[in-house]
């Protein structure tokens, strides 16, 4: 690991700012230590664990805490997450957390070329998650360094689950933005839409709230040749489809939402009309305007085909994920750390998926960010079974959340006399 004080060899040009000082010290240590972020991040991704089953990837990330040196660590937090905690050496009364995802997709990897692949048959980082991981202890690292300097705490959230388990919720009910109180929260992703080595920030919306419904209709069944004696579900579920994605006319233009059917299900015979049917589906927005909307009309298409076909529909739906929206200040800060850095930002490019960072965005001042890994526009993209990147970008991925750590809590501390 790190030896000490191997940063002491750098000198810095006296006519420099402090900004301009820590940034390029910053840089030199993740430069630094870039091979052993690629090692962890190699070893990560030959032993990919799907949500809550990140037993091993749990064990690696304590023991790497434990080698850096941290005041205290947690381990394991919502079943298979760590928390851990860095106290500076400065008068500071703020928390800054940095927040990364650690687990894996079931998709079995067909990559054919990198040495490291998954050794978990059906298991795979196709998200990028060991990517997170070690770019939040490569922070972790750099931030030891700089220990003595900080004006504050910083906590490194290391959570389970992200992949549609909800991790972010378990972590926040087992206490991981308490004790300290977390005051702002930073996370980061690696993205096939920005070019490598440039991060996409933005304020506002980012990615959509997800929401889930499920439609059973409950007819009555019988002969396909008498349906004059039944009370067909096939054809009110049809209607009910209709019915859902006509309230796409009911929306302005503007207004960003998805209303996708996934599951139609009903019948097990050409001629048998069934007793019931079933729709599920999931509902995409970035207002809570527009949602309030789409259910209020989808409970009255409901209404309307019960009473158009006698049928009865138990309509239940399910609020997920909620919108994950930046913080306009958090934003900017963000930016400012990118720019002390000397690393090309862009606006992000936002998504109608969703992201359970957004349940910490609910609670604490956060921004999410993305971090271009793109070569070419041939590169296989997230969740694809042939997914890999660069793993130099570790090293910039680190350096860019220990700058936002630094600076936020340089500038909530309170002021020098
Ligand atoms: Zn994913
Ligand atoms: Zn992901």
């Amino acid at each position: 690991m790190l030896g000490q004080g191997a940063c002491s060899r750098y000198d810095f040009n006296m006519k420099t700012t402090p900004t301009m000082a820590i940034a390029r010290e910053i840089k030199k240590i993740a430069e630094s230590i870039s091979s052993t972020l690629i090692a962890i991040r190699r070893d990560l991704h030959q032993h990919p664990e799907i949500g809550f089953q990140e037993h091993r990837t749990c064990r690696k990330i304590t023991e790497q805490l434990k080698r850096i040196g941290l005041n205290a660590i947690r381990s394991p937090v919502a079943k298979t997450g760590v928390v851990g905690l860095l106290k500076g050496g400065q008068k500071g009364n703020n928390t800054v957390a940095l927040r990364a995802d650690i687990d894996a997709l079931p998709i079995e990897e067909v990559n054919p070329i990198i040495p490291y692949k998954s050794l978990n048959a059906g298991v795979m980082h196709a998200c990028g998650h060991d990517g997170h991981v070690a770019m939040v202890l490569g922070a972790a690292m750099i931030l030891k360094y700089l220990q003595a300097r900080i004006p504050g705490t910083v906590k490194f959230l290391f959570q389970p689950g992200e992949e549609g388990y909800g991790g972010a919720g378990s972590m926040i009910r087992d206490g991981a933005l308490r004790n300290p109180q977390v005051d702002a929260i930073f996370g980061l992703h690696v993205s096939v839409d920005q070019n490598y080595g440039v991060l996409g920030i933005s304020p506002g919306p980012i990615m959509a709230a997800a929401d889930r419904f499920q439609a059973r209709i409950i007819g009555h069944g019988g002969h396909g040749a008498h349906p004059e004696l039944c009370t067909d579900p096939l054809l009110a579920a049809n209607h009910i489809y209709q019915g859902f994605q006509s309230i796409e006319r009911n929306l302005n233009g503007r207004d960003a939402r998805i209303i996708s059917i996934c599951s139609l299900h009903g019948g097990t015979a050409f001629n048998i009309i069934p007793d019931t049917a079933e729709l599920l589906g999931t509902v995409r927005t970035l207002n809570a305007k527009v949602q309030a909307t789409i259910l209020r009309r989808m409970r009255q298409v409901v209404r309307g085909v019960e009473i158009m076909h006698g049928v009865r529909c138990e309509f239940r739906y399910f609020k997920e994920y909620p919108v994950t929206s930046n913080n306009a200040a958090m934003a900017t800060l963000a930016r400012e750390a990118a720019a002390d850095l000397q690393m090309p930002v862009r606006p992000m490019i936002g998504s109608m998926g969703a992201e359970d960072f957004s349940m910490y965005q609910k609670l604490v001042p956060g921004v999410f960010i993305n971090l271009g890994i793109r070569k070419n526009s041939r590169q296989p993209g997230l969740h694809n079974n042939r997914f890999t990147f660069d793993d130099r970008v570790l090293a910039i991925g680190a350096a860019f959340m220990t700058r936002c750590a630094l600076l936020y809590l340089e500038k909530s501390s309170p002021p020098k006399k």
